[in-house]
């Protein structure tokens, strides 16, 4: 723990402690579990491993709070977010730094992720006071009758280790702008990002109780969120994770009817036609792919190449793949970190072998790093795919592009429509015409056209199919935070 504070500005921002009501407690069992620097294995802080007892007291103090902070004025809400936005950028540093500790992911992606998760703060700061309903034209005589939007009470967020801070951010903001309070638990992997997070917010204004944050470990997560599953005061799950855990949570909340938003898993293809610039879909797809080691939900997946552009496709990306830099987070020219732990890196192993198994030409890559640490897998590309493989049905999650061959534009949209997932999908062509009607049929919440980065405060985040329901960022994602309200006066002549 020393050691780690050592590296930071600020050394307050590792929290060994949840915050509930404003407080900073130790779990009510006392048991804290270890979180580890994945470059390493080291062990760099401890954090408290909580149980049903501490998420119902974080749901008490969410739950009591409630009434005031739907009340306070939009405005009001709008500027503590401002002061939050601006403290998570002052602080953006040790926050970088953190995020690549606890996460892996290099030093200047650390950077990237503090920009884009304090931008979903800044901009729920501005949709906040705007949150209109409507006056519904008159009906009848006497009649005025209205819609309201209001927030829709407690909200329990739960995230995943990829983004530390902007999954979380990216909930807590609209939450707290639509009146809401929140109770929340990050994964097991990276809860100090949240916690620094959670201080930087009561630091910027927050009242004791609108943000509760517990951590638990993976053994403890199941009680621990339980009790939100079952507890009635809380009105909505907001849940970034795979697609099995959104689904138990969904079955498990059911008994009292919450509203929920499942981001979910992803299995994305990225099309590359005859009519593309290749130029421009290598640099998209190793944008898009290669971010955090291959470890984003809209990371490509599966990559579907036209035949007449396939093997140069496949030499230019090779070549670039092959001269990314792998090296430990801190390492200010590292390109690719290491994987989450080593079950990422054993189910990435196992896809490689897989396909290769069935036939895939390994181009580049394909094997562990043991020398740079214990999760580093090699930047790898694999020819000759086909729909037998592990990697055709399943998220990969990591540093690997299976390159799968097509013929015609029917082919390549239906097989990239082939998977139960929808979240992000990409294609490059540069026909105005094709442009247009593959838009429109591809089965997914997200397309990037020529473009691999997607991602924006401003757009709706969100999928289809098994990759959930819900959208966050724009002016749509308040709608997940808020219930429509009818008022209907008489008597009014
Ligand atoms: P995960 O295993 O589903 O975990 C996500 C969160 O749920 C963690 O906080 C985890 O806690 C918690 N959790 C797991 N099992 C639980 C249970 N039985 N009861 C209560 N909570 C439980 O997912 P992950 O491995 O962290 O993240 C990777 C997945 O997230 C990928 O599938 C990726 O595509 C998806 N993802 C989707 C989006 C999107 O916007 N659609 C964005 C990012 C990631 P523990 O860590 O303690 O297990």
């Amino acid at each position: 723990m020393k050691e780690l504070q050592a590296t930071l500005v600020r050394p307050d921002l590792i929290r060994a402690h949840n915050l509930i009501n404003g407080k900073w407690q130790p779990a009510a069992s006392g048991k804290q579990f270890a979180i580890s620097d994945p470059a390493t294995g080291k062990v760099i802080a401890q954090v408290p491993d909580s149980g049903p007892d501490d998420a119902r007291a974080a749901a008490d103090a969410a739950a009591a709070a409630f009434p005031a902070w739907k009340q306070a004025l939009p405005r009001e809400r709008s500027d503590i977010l401002r002061k939050w936005h601006a403290a998570i950028l002052a602080n953006g540093e040790d926050l970088a730094r953190l995020i690549s500790l606890e996460q892996g992911k290099p030093v200047g992606e650390g950077r990237g992720e503090v920009a884009y998760g304090a931008s979903y703060v800044l901009w729920f700061a501005e949709e906040a006071a705007r949150i209109y309903g409507d006056v519904i034209p008159q009906q009848q005589r006497g009649k005025r009758m209205t819609a309201l939007k209001e927030p829709v009470g407690v909200v329990a967020a739960i995230t995943p280790w990829n983004f530390p801070l902007a999954m979380i951010a990216r909930k807590i903001a609209p939450a707290l702008a639509a009146g809401c309070t929140v109770v929340a638990k990050p994964a097991e992997d990276t809860p100090l990002t949240a916690l620094a997070l959670a201080l930087l917010a009561q630091e910027a204004g927050v009242p004791p109780g609108v943000i509760n944050l517990v951590t638990t470990s993976r053994e403890q997560a199941p009680g621990a969120v339980g009790d939100w599953l079952a507890d009635e005061r809380v009105r909505k799950i907001s849940f970034t994770g795979s697609t099995p855990v959104g689904k138990y949570l969904a079955r498990e909340s059911a008994n009292t009817l919450k509203k929920l938003s499942m981001e979910l898993g992803g299995n994305a293809p990225f099309i590359v036609f005859d009519d593309a610039d290749l130029d421009a879909a290598v640099s998209g797809l190793l944008t898009s792919k290669f971010r955090n080691a291959g470890q984003t939900c809209v990371c490509p997946n599966r990559v579907y190449v036209q035949s007449g552009v396939y093997e140069r496709f496949a030499e230019l990306l090779s070549k670039r793949v092959a001269a990314l830099e792998v090296a430990p987070a801190t390492d200010e020219s590292a390109q690719i970190g290491p994987l989450i732990n080593d079950r990422a890196v054993d189910k990435v192993a196992r896809h490689v072998d897989d396909a290769v198994t069935h036939g895939a030409r390994l181009l580049t890559g394909g094997k562990r790093l043991p020398a740079l640490g214990p999760n580093f897998f090699e930047p790898t590309v694999l020819a000759d795919a086909t729909a037998d493989m592990l990697l055709f049905r399943e998220e990969t999650f990591g540093p690997v592009v299976p390159l799968f061959r097509f013929y015609d534009e029917a082919e390549g949209v239906r097989a990239a429509n082939d998977t139960a997932f929808g979240l992000a999908t990409y294609f490059y062509s540069q026909d105005v015409r094709r442009i247009d009607r593959v838009s429109r049929q591809l089965e997914a919440g997200i397309v990037g056209i020529n473009e691999g980065a997607i991602s924006s405060a401003a757009a709706p985040f969100g999928g289809v199919k098994e990759s959930g329901y819900g959208r966050e960022g724009s002016r749509y994602g308040l709608d997940d935070y808020t219930i429509v309200k009818y008022l209907c006066q008489g008597g009014l002549q």
